[in-house]
C-alpha cells in the first residue's frame, strides 16, 4: 500500500480513504475520533489516554478535513475538536491492526 492516498472523502459512514485501487478503507467517525492522539486526548509523556470515551456522541461526524503537508490529515469534528492530526502511516497502521476499519 502506498503511503499517500489517491483520494479522501467524507461519506455517511466515515472517512473513506482510497489508498490505491485495491485498498479502499472506511474509518468510522466515532472510531476515528477515539483514536485522536493530540495533546488534549493523549498525555504526551506517558501516552495515557485523557479522552473520556463516554463524552463522545455516537452520532459524531467529521465536518471537514485538511491535508497537512504530504503526510497527514487534520480533521474538524462535529464536537468542535480540531487539533487532531492523523498521519497516513498511523491510518495504515490502524487498517492493519483493527477490524473497526471497513475494507472494501
Ligand atoms: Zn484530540
Amino acid at each position: 500500500m502506498k503511503q499517500l492516498p489517491e483520494s479522501i472523502n467524507i461519506t455517511e459512514f466515515g472517512i473513506e480513504i482510497n489508498w490505491d485501487k485495491q485498498n479502499k478503507h472506511i474509518y468510522p467517525f466515532k472510531y476515528l475520533r477515539l483514536q485522536c492522539s493530540c495533546a488534549g486526548c493523549v498525555e504526551e509523556m506517558t501516552g495515557k489516554k485523557l479522552l473520556n470515551v463516554q463524552t463522545i456522541q455516537d452520532d459524531i461526524i467529521a465536518v471537514d478535513f485538511i491535508e497537512v503537508g504530504k503526510y497527514a490529515i487534520q480533521i474538524l469534528w462535529s464536537d468542535g475538536h480540531q487539533t487532531g492530526i492523523y498521519p497516513f502511516d498511523y491510518l495504515i497502521k490502524l487498517s492493519n491492526s483493527d477490524d473497526a476499519v471497513i475494507k472494501n
